[in-house]
Protein backbone atom coordinates (compact mmCIF):
# COMPACT_ATOMS: atom_id res chain seq x y z
CA UNK A 1 0.00 0.00 0.00
CA UNK A 2 2.81 2.24 0.81
CA UNK A 3 5.00 1.67 -1.88
CA UNK A 4 1.95 1.52 -4.20
CA UNK A 5 0.96 5.07 -3.25
CA UNK A 6 4.94 6.56 -3.30
CA UNK A 7 4.81 5.05 -7.11
CA UNK A 8 1.50 6.62 -7.87
CA UNK A 9 2.13 9.98 -6.38
CA UNK A 10 5.31 9.68 -8.72
CA UNK A 11 3.28 10.01 -12.00
CA UNK A 12 1.81 12.84 -13.65
CA UNK A 13 -1.74 11.13 -13.40
CA UNK A 14 -0.99 10.66 -9.39
CA UNK A 15 -0.12 14.38 -8.87
CA UNK A 16 -3.10 16.04 -11.28
CA UNK A 17 -5.30 12.94 -9.24
CA UNK A 18 -3.52 14.39 -5.14
CA UNK A 19 -4.48 18.06 -6.46
CA UNK A 20 -7.75 17.11 -7.31
CA UNK A 21 -8.73 15.52 -4.30
CA UNK A 22 -7.12 18.33 -1.79
CA UNK A 23 -9.54 20.77 -3.51
CA UNK A 24 -12.41 18.09 -3.52
CA UNK A 25 -11.98 17.30 0.11
CA UNK A 26 -12.68 20.88 1.38
CA UNK A 27 -16.02 20.98 -0.50
CA UNK A 28 -19.63 18.99 0.30
CA UNK A 29 -20.18 16.77 -2.88
CA UNK A 30 -22.84 14.07 -2.75
CA UNK A 31 -21.45 10.61 -2.42
CA UNK A 32 -19.53 9.17 -4.88
CA UNK A 33 -19.48 12.42 -7.65
CA UNK A 34 -16.24 13.39 -6.67
CA UNK A 35 -14.89 9.99 -7.98
CA UNK A 36 -17.19 10.08 -10.96
CA UNK A 37 -15.56 13.68 -11.81
CA UNK A 38 -12.27 12.37 -11.47
CA UNK A 39 -12.58 9.09 -13.23
CA UNK A 40 -10.97 8.54 -16.62
CA UNK A 41 -14.57 7.48 -18.95
CA UNK A 42 -12.10 5.79 -22.05
CA UNK A 43 -8.60 5.76 -23.06
CA UNK A 44 -8.15 4.45 -26.96
CA UNK A 45 -4.67 2.78 -27.86
CA UNK A 46 -3.79 2.02 -31.15
CA UNK A 47 -0.92 0.92 -32.94
CA UNK A 48 -0.28 1.44 -36.41
CA UNK A 49 1.69 0.27 -39.21
CA UNK A 50 3.51 2.93 -42.04
CA UNK A 51 5.80 2.21 -44.74
CA UNK A 52 8.32 4.72 -44.65
CA UNK A 53 11.94 4.58 -45.75
CA UNK A 54 11.60 1.23 -47.63
CA UNK A 55 10.39 -0.19 -44.40
CA UNK A 56 7.41 -0.61 -41.95
CA UNK A 57 7.48 1.19 -38.73
CA UNK A 58 5.24 0.59 -36.37
CA UNK A 59 3.70 4.33 -34.23
CA UNK A 60 1.90 3.60 -31.05
CA UNK A 61 -0.73 6.69 -29.99
CA UNK A 62 -3.76 7.17 -27.03
CA UNK A 63 -6.52 9.37 -27.14
CA UNK A 64 -7.98 10.11 -23.61
CA UNK A 65 -11.66 10.90 -23.23
CA UNK A 66 -11.83 12.29 -19.72
CA UNK A 67 -15.31 13.67 -18.96
CA UNK A 68 -17.76 13.96 -21.08
CA UNK A 69 -20.59 15.66 -19.31
CA UNK A 70 -20.32 18.37 -22.20
CA UNK A 71 -19.72 17.22 -25.97
CA UNK A 72 -17.58 17.52 -27.79
CA UNK A 73 -14.38 16.85 -25.80
CA UNK A 74 -11.73 19.12 -26.44
CA UNK A 75 -7.56 18.62 -26.04
CA UNK A 76 -4.66 18.60 -28.02
CA UNK A 77 -2.60 15.86 -29.69
CA UNK A 78 1.14 16.04 -29.18
CA UNK A 79 4.01 14.38 -30.49
CA UNK A 80 6.63 13.48 -28.47
CA UNK A 81 9.03 10.45 -27.82
CA UNK A 82 8.18 9.84 -23.65
CA UNK A 83 4.17 10.28 -24.37
CA UNK A 84 2.44 6.95 -22.80
CA UNK A 85 -0.91 6.35 -21.27
CA UNK A 86 -0.53 7.95 -17.80
CA UNK A 87 0.81 10.89 -19.72
CA UNK A 88 -2.53 11.24 -21.85
CA UNK A 89 -4.95 10.73 -18.85
CA UNK A 90 -3.68 13.41 -16.74
CA UNK A 91 -3.52 15.74 -19.84
CA UNK A 92 -6.68 14.60 -20.29
CA UNK A 93 -8.27 15.46 -16.95
CA UNK A 94 -6.69 18.40 -16.83
CA UNK A 95 -8.62 20.00 -20.22
CA UNK A 96 -11.69 18.96 -18.14
CA UNK A 97 -10.76 21.28 -15.52
CA UNK A 98 -9.76 23.61 -17.46
CA UNK A 99 -12.96 23.85 -19.83
CA UNK A 100 -14.69 24.25 -16.47
CA UNK A 101 -12.35 27.07 -15.23
CA UNK A 102 -12.93 28.91 -18.20
CA UNK A 103 -16.44 28.41 -18.66
CA UNK A 104 -15.56 26.47 -22.03
CA UNK A 105 -18.38 24.25 -22.80
CA UNK A 106 -16.36 20.96 -23.37
CA UNK A 107 -15.15 18.08 -21.79
CA UNK A 108 -11.56 16.70 -21.16
CA UNK A 109 -9.41 14.63 -23.93
CA UNK A 110 -6.18 14.49 -24.82
CA UNK A 111 -4.28 12.69 -27.86
CA UNK A 112 -0.61 11.60 -27.92
CA UNK A 113 1.69 9.88 -30.25
CA UNK A 114 4.74 8.57 -29.52
CA UNK A 115 7.08 9.78 -31.54
CA UNK A 116 9.80 12.58 -32.10
CA UNK A 117 9.01 14.67 -34.59
CA UNK A 118 12.52 16.17 -35.48
CA UNK A 119 12.95 12.10 -36.39
CA UNK A 120 10.94 12.70 -39.62
CA UNK A 121 10.18 15.11 -42.69
CA UNK A 122 7.45 16.62 -43.61
CA UNK A 123 6.08 14.43 -46.41
CA UNK A 124 6.69 11.74 -43.77
CA UNK A 125 5.01 13.33 -41.19
CA UNK A 126 2.24 13.93 -43.12
CA UNK A 127 1.51 10.08 -43.89
CA UNK A 128 2.01 9.52 -40.26
CA UNK A 129 -0.76 12.24 -39.06
CA UNK A 130 -3.64 10.79 -41.80
CA UNK A 131 -2.80 7.17 -40.64
CA UNK A 132 -3.25 7.85 -37.00
CA UNK A 133 -6.26 10.27 -37.98
CA UNK A 134 -7.95 7.41 -39.48
CA UNK A 135 -7.29 5.13 -36.83
CA UNK A 136 -8.87 7.67 -34.48
CA UNK A 137 -12.09 8.50 -36.62
CA UNK A 138 -12.64 4.93 -37.21
CA UNK A 139 -13.35 4.46 -33.52
CA UNK A 140 -15.48 8.17 -32.85
CA UNK A 141 -12.07 9.96 -31.26
CA UNK A 142 -12.51 12.38 -34.07
CA UNK A 143 -15.65 13.68 -34.52
CA UNK A 144 -16.95 17.84 -34.81
CA UNK A 145 -19.84 16.90 -32.25
CA UNK A 146 -18.00 14.30 -30.36
CA UNK A 147 -14.03 14.56 -29.79
CA UNK A 148 -12.22 17.72 -31.19
CA UNK A 149 -8.19 18.02 -31.12
CA UNK A 150 -6.08 20.81 -31.50
CA UNK A 151 -2.09 21.46 -31.29
CA UNK A 152 0.16 20.90 -28.50
CA UNK A 153 3.50 19.76 -27.83
CA UNK A 154 5.35 18.84 -31.54
CA UNK A 155 2.37 19.62 -33.21
CA UNK A 156 1.11 22.86 -34.59
CA UNK A 157 -1.25 24.32 -37.03
CA UNK A 158 0.12 22.22 -40.44
CA UNK A 159 -0.58 18.70 -38.42
CA UNK A 160 -4.04 20.03 -37.54
CA UNK A 161 -4.34 20.99 -41.69
CA UNK A 162 -3.90 17.07 -42.26
CA UNK A 163 -5.66 15.96 -39.35
CA UNK A 164 -8.56 18.04 -41.29
CA UNK A 165 -8.06 17.28 -44.64
CA UNK A 166 -8.13 13.54 -44.22
CA UNK A 167 -10.96 13.54 -41.91
CA UNK A 168 -13.09 15.95 -44.76
CA UNK A 169 -11.86 13.07 -46.95
CA UNK A 170 -13.82 9.97 -45.09
CA UNK A 171 -16.87 12.67 -44.14
CA UNK A 172 -17.38 14.57 -47.75
CA UNK A 173 -21.13 14.85 -46.61
CA UNK A 174 -20.57 16.51 -43.46
CA UNK A 175 -21.12 20.51 -43.70
CA UNK A 176 -19.66 20.78 -40.48
CA UNK A 177 -16.17 18.20 -41.59
CA UNK A 178 -13.93 21.66 -41.23
CA UNK A 179 -15.11 21.54 -37.18
CA UNK A 180 -13.17 18.33 -36.58
CA UNK A 181 -9.91 19.54 -35.56
CA UNK A 182 -8.91 23.49 -34.30
CA UNK A 183 -5.97 25.77 -34.66
CA UNK A 184 -6.05 24.58 -38.18
CA UNK A 185 -3.94 26.82 -40.79
CA UNK A 186 -6.14 30.23 -41.26
CA UNK A 187 -6.53 29.38 -45.20
CA UNK A 188 -8.02 26.03 -44.20
CA UNK A 189 -11.25 27.90 -41.72
CA UNK A 190 -8.60 28.23 -38.81
CA UNK A 191 -9.26 32.07 -36.85
CA UNK A 192 -6.51 34.30 -36.66
CA UNK A 193 -4.79 34.67 -32.88
CA UNK A 194 -5.15 30.86 -32.48
CA UNK A 195 -1.57 30.37 -33.26
CA UNK A 196 -0.70 32.64 -30.11
CA UNK A 197 -3.38 31.95 -28.06
CA UNK A 198 -2.12 30.34 -25.43
CA UNK A 199 0.93 33.03 -25.02
CA UNK A 200 -1.24 35.33 -25.06
CA UNK A 201 -3.55 33.77 -22.53
CA UNK A 202 -0.39 33.59 -20.31
CA UNK A 203 -0.04 37.73 -20.77
CA UNK A 204 -3.79 38.40 -20.19
CA UNK A 205 -3.83 36.37 -17.17
CA UNK A 206 -0.18 38.42 -15.64
CA UNK A 207 -1.91 41.40 -16.28
CA UNK A 208 -4.88 40.46 -14.18
CA UNK A 209 -2.92 39.33 -11.57
CA UNK A 210 -0.90 42.44 -11.32
CA UNK A 211 -3.84 44.24 -11.51
CA UNK A 212 -4.89 42.88 -7.49
CA UNK A 213 -2.15 44.55 -5.44
CA UNK A 214 -2.72 42.87 -2.93
CA UNK A 215 -2.10 39.09 -4.43
CA UNK A 216 1.30 40.88 -6.48
CA UNK A 217 1.96 41.71 -2.22
CA UNK A 218 1.20 38.23 -1.33
CA UNK A 219 3.97 37.33 -3.63
CA UNK A 220 6.45 39.54 -1.99
CA UNK A 221 6.29 41.94 -4.98
CA UNK A 222 5.18 45.36 -5.54
CA UNK A 223 4.08 47.50 -8.99
CA UNK A 224 2.99 46.55 -12.48
CA UNK A 225 4.68 43.95 -14.53
CA UNK A 226 7.41 46.49 -15.91
CA UNK A 227 10.52 46.05 -15.04
CA UNK A 228 9.78 42.35 -13.64
CA UNK A 229 13.14 39.81 -14.33
CA UNK A 230 11.70 37.04 -15.81
CA UNK A 231 13.09 33.27 -16.46
CA UNK A 232 11.15 31.26 -18.76
CA UNK A 233 11.25 27.52 -19.91
CA UNK A 234 10.50 26.38 -23.31
CA UNK A 235 10.99 28.85 -26.38
CA UNK A 236 8.02 26.95 -28.53
CA UNK A 237 4.67 27.69 -29.12
CA UNK A 238 3.74 28.88 -25.80
CA UNK A 239 7.11 29.88 -24.40
CA UNK A 240 8.13 32.00 -27.75
CA UNK A 241 4.40 34.41 -27.40
CA UNK A 242 4.17 34.39 -23.96
CA UNK A 243 7.69 35.89 -23.96
CA UNK A 244 7.77 38.10 -27.08
CA UNK A 245 4.32 39.76 -25.63
CA UNK A 246 5.14 40.10 -21.93
CA UNK A 247 8.70 41.90 -23.39
CA UNK A 248 7.43 44.01 -26.26
CA UNK A 249 4.13 44.79 -24.73
CA UNK A 250 4.27 44.91 -21.02
CA UNK A 251 8.48 45.83 -20.66
CA UNK A 252 9.11 42.49 -18.54
CA UNK A 253 12.94 41.71 -18.72
CA UNK A 254 13.44 37.60 -19.52
CA UNK A 255 16.75 37.25 -18.50
CA UNK A 256 16.76 33.54 -18.96
CA UNK A 257 15.54 31.26 -21.41
CA UNK A 258 15.98 27.55 -20.46
CA UNK A 259 15.98 24.93 -23.55
CA UNK A 260 16.83 21.65 -24.42
CA UNK A 261 19.81 21.92 -24.75
CA UNK A 262 21.03 24.68 -22.42
CA UNK A 263 20.23 27.99 -20.94
CA UNK A 264 20.75 31.55 -22.48
CA UNK A 265 21.27 33.73 -19.77
CA UNK A 266 21.51 38.07 -20.14
CA UNK A 267 21.09 39.71 -16.53
CA UNK A 268 20.49 42.96 -18.78
CA UNK A 269 17.60 41.23 -20.94
CA UNK A 270 17.31 39.07 -23.63
CA UNK A 271 15.54 39.71 -27.13
CA UNK A 272 13.19 36.80 -27.93
CA UNK A 273 12.43 37.28 -31.33
CA UNK A 274 16.38 38.15 -31.82
CA UNK A 275 16.69 34.84 -29.78
CA UNK A 276 14.22 32.56 -31.43
CA UNK A 277 15.60 33.75 -34.75
CA UNK A 278 19.38 32.86 -33.98
CA UNK A 279 18.46 29.18 -32.52
CA UNK A 280 16.75 28.52 -35.32
CA UNK A 281 19.40 29.51 -37.44
CA UNK A 282 21.82 27.28 -35.30
CA UNK A 283 19.81 24.81 -33.87
CA UNK A 284 20.56 26.35 -30.16
CA UNK A 285 21.19 28.86 -28.06
CA UNK A 286 24.81 29.03 -27.14
CA UNK A 287 26.93 31.67 -28.86
CA UNK A 288 23.99 34.52 -28.47
CA UNK A 289 24.84 38.13 -28.30
CA UNK A 290 26.18 39.12 -24.86
CA UNK A 291 24.52 36.03 -23.51
CA UNK A 292 26.26 33.75 -20.94
CA UNK A 293 25.31 29.99 -22.00
CA UNK A 294 24.61 27.13 -19.06
CA UNK A 295 24.80 23.58 -20.34
CA UNK A 296 22.83 22.22 -17.84
CA UNK A 297 19.80 24.85 -18.62
CA UNK A 298 17.28 23.14 -15.42
CA UNK A 299 19.98 24.88 -13.02
CA UNK A 300 18.16 28.19 -14.03
CA UNK A 301 14.73 26.82 -12.57
CA UNK A 302 16.05 27.75 -8.96
CA UNK A 303 17.81 31.33 -10.27
CA UNK A 304 17.06 34.58 -8.61
CA UNK A 305 14.13 35.96 -10.78
CA UNK A 306 10.04 37.51 -10.19
CA UNK A 307 8.20 35.28 -12.46
CA UNK A 308 9.32 31.63 -13.33
CA UNK A 309 7.10 30.94 -16.32
CA UNK A 310 7.92 26.80 -16.93
CA UNK A 311 6.56 26.90 -20.64
CA UNK A 312 8.14 23.17 -22.11
CA UNK A 313 7.14 19.88 -20.42
CA UNK A 314 5.88 18.25 -17.56
CA UNK A 315 6.99 17.79 -13.68
CA UNK A 316 10.18 20.13 -14.40
CA UNK A 317 9.68 21.50 -10.44
CA UNK A 318 10.06 18.51 -8.10
CA UNK A 319 10.90 17.96 -4.59
CA UNK A 320 14.38 17.64 -6.06
CA UNK A 321 14.74 21.55 -6.45
CA UNK A 322 10.82 23.04 -5.03
CA UNK A 323 13.26 23.74 -1.80
CA UNK A 324 15.34 26.38 -4.27
CA UNK A 325 12.99 27.72 -6.13
CA UNK A 326 13.78 31.54 -6.05
CA UNK A 327 11.08 33.68 -8.33
CA UNK A 328 8.37 34.90 -6.00
CA UNK A 329 5.68 33.95 -8.46
CA UNK A 330 5.35 30.63 -10.86
CA UNK A 331 3.07 31.18 -14.02
CA UNK A 332 2.40 27.17 -15.17
CA UNK A 333 2.64 27.53 -18.98
CA UNK A 334 2.98 24.29 -19.51
CA UNK A 335 0.74 21.58 -18.18
CA UNK A 336 1.34 19.63 -15.18
CA UNK A 337 5.06 21.48 -14.59
CA UNK A 338 4.83 21.13 -10.72
CA UNK A 339 4.35 17.89 -8.91
CA UNK A 340 2.08 17.54 -5.84
CA UNK A 341 4.89 17.49 -3.97
CA UNK A 342 7.05 20.04 -4.91
CA UNK A 343 3.75 22.28 -5.03
CA UNK A 344 2.98 21.55 -1.15
CA UNK A 345 7.11 23.00 -0.37
CA UNK A 346 6.47 26.10 -2.87
CA UNK A 347 3.29 26.54 -0.49
CA UNK A 348 4.74 26.17 2.34
CA UNK A 349 7.94 28.75 1.40
CA UNK A 350 4.95 31.05 0.68
CA UNK A 351 5.68 30.95 -3.57
CA UNK A 352 2.56 32.22 -5.41
CA UNK A 353 1.77 29.84 -8.29
CA UNK A 354 -0.53 30.60 -11.25
CA UNK A 355 -1.58 26.82 -11.74
CA UNK A 356 -1.94 25.35 -15.36
CA UNK A 357 -5.70 24.65 -15.75
CA UNK A 358 -6.22 28.22 -15.59
CA UNK A 359 -2.79 29.75 -16.92
CA UNK A 360 -3.11 27.81 -20.46
CA UNK A 361 -6.23 27.91 -20.77
CA UNK A 362 -6.11 30.38 -23.84
CA UNK A 363 -5.30 27.97 -26.66
CA UNK A 364 -8.96 26.06 -25.86
CA UNK A 365 -10.45 29.38 -25.69
CA UNK A 366 -9.44 30.46 -28.70
CA UNK A 367 -10.41 26.72 -30.13
CA UNK A 368 -13.84 27.34 -28.87
CA UNK A 369 -14.17 30.63 -31.22
CA UNK A 370 -12.65 28.62 -33.79
CA UNK A 371 -14.99 25.60 -33.36
CA UNK A 372 -17.71 28.35 -32.87
CA UNK A 373 -16.83 29.88 -36.54
CA UNK A 374 -16.56 26.36 -38.31
CA UNK A 375 -19.84 25.76 -37.64
CA UNK A 376 -21.70 28.99 -38.34
CA UNK A 377 -19.53 29.12 -41.59
CA UNK A 378 -18.71 32.53 -41.19
CA UNK A 379 -16.23 34.88 -40.15
CA UNK A 380 -16.39 37.03 -37.04
CA UNK A 381 -16.83 40.26 -37.85
CA UNK A 382 -17.94 40.00 -41.45
CA UNK A 383 -21.07 40.88 -40.74
CA UNK A 384 -20.74 44.10 -38.49
CA UNK A 385 -17.66 45.48 -38.80
CA UNK A 386 -18.55 47.97 -41.78
CA UNK A 387 -21.30 49.44 -39.67
CA UNK A 388 -19.74 49.80 -36.63
CA UNK A 389 -17.46 51.71 -38.74
CA UNK A 390 -19.98 54.03 -40.33
CA UNK A 391 -21.01 54.67 -36.22
CA UNK A 392 -17.57 55.32 -35.47
CA UNK A 393 -17.91 58.09 -38.33
CA UNK A 394 -20.89 59.41 -37.34
CA UNK A 395 -19.71 59.96 -33.32
CA UNK A 396 -16.26 61.55 -34.91
CA UNK A 397 -17.93 63.96 -36.98
CA UNK A 398 -20.91 64.61 -33.97
CA UNK A 399 -17.66 65.32 -31.96
CA UNK A 400 -15.95 67.62 -34.68
CA UNK A 401 -19.04 69.32 -35.07
CA UNK A 402 -19.51 70.48 -31.20
CA UNK A 403 -16.13 70.74 -30.72
CA UNK A 404 -15.37 73.08 -34.32
CA UNK A 405 -12.39 71.50 -35.27
CA UNK A 406 -10.78 67.96 -36.61
CA UNK A 407 -10.12 65.54 -34.23
CA UNK A 408 -6.12 64.86 -34.41
CA UNK A 409 -5.70 61.79 -36.52
CA UNK A 410 -4.87 59.17 -34.59
CA UNK A 411 -8.00 59.59 -32.00
CA UNK A 412 -9.93 59.63 -35.60
CA UNK A 413 -9.16 56.45 -36.97
CA UNK A 414 -9.17 54.66 -33.78
CA UNK A 415 -12.96 55.90 -32.79
CA UNK A 416 -13.54 54.94 -37.11
CA UNK A 417 -12.07 51.36 -36.83
CA UNK A 418 -14.52 48.50 -36.63
CA UNK A 419 -13.01 45.14 -35.11
CA UNK A 420 -11.79 42.31 -37.03
CA UNK A 421 -11.76 38.65 -36.51
CA UNK A 422 -8.42 39.05 -34.51
CA UNK A 423 -10.03 41.84 -32.55
CA UNK A 424 -12.54 40.29 -31.33
CA UNK A 425 -10.56 36.78 -30.57
CA UNK A 426 -7.97 38.74 -28.40
CA UNK A 427 -11.05 41.13 -26.77
CA UNK A 428 -13.17 37.42 -26.17
CA UNK A 429 -9.79 35.82 -24.83
CA UNK A 430 -8.88 38.58 -22.41
CA UNK A 431 -12.37 39.18 -21.34
CA UNK A 432 -11.88 35.21 -20.28
CA UNK A 433 -8.90 35.38 -18.55
CA UNK A 434 -9.82 38.07 -16.31
CA UNK A 435 -13.38 36.28 -15.58
CA UNK A 436 -11.85 33.34 -14.82
CA UNK A 437 -8.98 34.52 -12.67
CA UNK A 438 -11.76 36.49 -10.67
CA UNK A 439 -13.86 33.54 -9.83
CA UNK A 440 -10.54 31.61 -8.68
CA UNK A 441 -9.12 34.82 -6.64
CA UNK A 442 -12.85 34.78 -5.10
CA UNK A 443 -12.26 31.36 -4.09
CA UNK A 444 -9.16 31.57 -2.50
CA UNK A 445 -10.31 34.77 -0.77
CA UNK A 446 -14.07 33.69 1.02
CA UNK A 447 -13.20 30.03 1.24
CA UNK A 448 -11.03 28.96 4.77
CA UNK A 449 -9.62 25.56 3.51
CA UNK A 450 -8.47 26.34 0.49
CA UNK A 451 -4.59 27.75 1.24
CA UNK A 452 -3.80 28.36 -2.82
CA UNK A 453 -4.59 29.44 -5.74
CA UNK A 454 -4.59 25.87 -7.18
CA UNK A 455 -7.13 24.44 -4.92
CA UNK A 456 -9.54 27.09 -5.80
CA UNK A 457 -8.91 26.77 -9.33
CA UNK A 458 -9.98 23.12 -8.82
CA UNK A 459 -12.69 23.89 -6.51
CA UNK A 460 -14.23 26.21 -9.04
CA UNK A 461 -14.01 22.90 -11.69
CA UNK A 462 -15.27 20.73 -10.05
CA UNK A 463 -18.46 23.03 -8.43
CA UNK A 464 -19.31 23.36 -12.04
CA UNK A 465 -18.70 19.84 -13.43
CA UNK A 466 -20.43 18.38 -10.37
CA UNK A 467 -23.69 21.00 -11.70
CA UNK A 468 -23.42 19.47 -14.84
CA UNK A 469 -23.90 16.04 -13.60
CA UNK A 470 -27.00 16.89 -11.10
CA UNK A 471 -28.83 18.46 -13.95
CA UNK A 472 -28.34 15.17 -16.05
CA UNK A 473 -31.10 12.78 -16.77
CA UNK A 474 -30.34 9.28 -17.00
P1 LIG B 1 6.22 23.14 -28.40
O1 LIG B 1 6.59 21.79 -28.86
O2 LIG B 1 5.85 24.18 -29.38
O3 LIG B 1 7.39 23.76 -27.51
C1 LIG B 1 7.96 23.11 -26.42
C2 LIG B 1 9.35 23.70 -26.24
O4 LIG B 1 9.93 23.19 -25.05
C3 LIG B 1 10.28 23.34 -27.39
O5 LIG B 1 10.96 24.51 -27.83
C4 LIG B 1 11.23 22.33 -26.77
O6 LIG B 1 12.54 22.35 -27.36
C5 LIG B 1 11.26 22.77 -25.33
N1 LIG B 1 11.62 21.70 -24.40
C6 LIG B 1 11.27 20.40 -24.45
N2 LIG B 1 11.83 19.74 -23.43
C7 LIG B 1 12.53 20.65 -22.72
C8 LIG B 1 13.32 20.58 -21.55
N3 LIG B 1 13.50 19.44 -20.90
N4 LIG B 1 13.89 21.72 -21.10
C9 LIG B 1 13.72 22.88 -21.74
N5 LIG B 1 12.98 23.01 -22.86
C10 LIG B 1 12.40 21.90 -23.34
O7 LIG B 1 5.07 22.91 -27.31
P2 LIG B 1 3.99 23.96 -26.81
O8 LIG B 1 2.79 23.82 -27.64
O9 LIG B 1 4.65 25.29 -26.63
O10 LIG B 1 3.63 23.33 -25.40
C11 LIG B 1 4.43 23.59 -24.23
C12 LIG B 1 3.62 23.23 -23.00
O11 LIG B 1 2.42 24.02 -22.99
C13 LIG B 1 3.15 21.78 -22.91
O12 LIG B 1 3.10 21.41 -21.55
C14 LIG B 1 1.74 21.83 -23.48
O13 LIG B 1 0.93 20.76 -23.03
C15 LIG B 1 1.29 23.16 -22.92
N6 LIG B 1 0.15 23.77 -23.65
C16 LIG B 1 0.21 24.02 -24.98
C17 LIG B 1 -0.87 24.62 -25.62
C18 LIG B 1 -0.85 25.00 -27.08
O14 LIG B 1 -1.81 25.66 -27.52
N7 LIG B 1 0.16 24.67 -27.84
C19 LIG B 1 -2.02 24.92 -24.88
C20 LIG B 1 -2.04 24.67 -23.51
C21 LIG B 1 -0.95 24.09 -22.90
Amino acid sequence: MESGLKERNKSFKGSVDRMFEVAAATMELEPGLADQIQTCNSVFQVSFPVYIRGEFRVFTGWRAVHSEHFLPVKGGIRYAPIADQDEVEALAALMTYKCAIVDVPYGGSKGALQIDPRDYDAAELELITRNFTMELTKKGYISPSLNVPAPDMGTGAREMGWIADAYRALYPNDINAIACVTGKPVHMSGIRGRNEATGRGVQYALREFFRHSEDVQRAGMDGDLEGKRVIIQGLGNVGYHAAKFLSEEDGVRVVAVIEREGAVVCEDELDIEELAAYRREKGGGQGFRDSEFVEDGSLLLEADCDILIPAAIESVITTENAERIQARLIAEAANGPTTFEADEILRDRGKVVIPDAYLNAGGVIVSYFEWIKNLSHIRFGRMDRRIDELRGQRIVEAIETAVGKPLPETQRHDLVRGADELDLVRSGLDDTMRQAYNEMREVFLSHDKVHDLRTAAYVVAIEKIAQSYREMVY
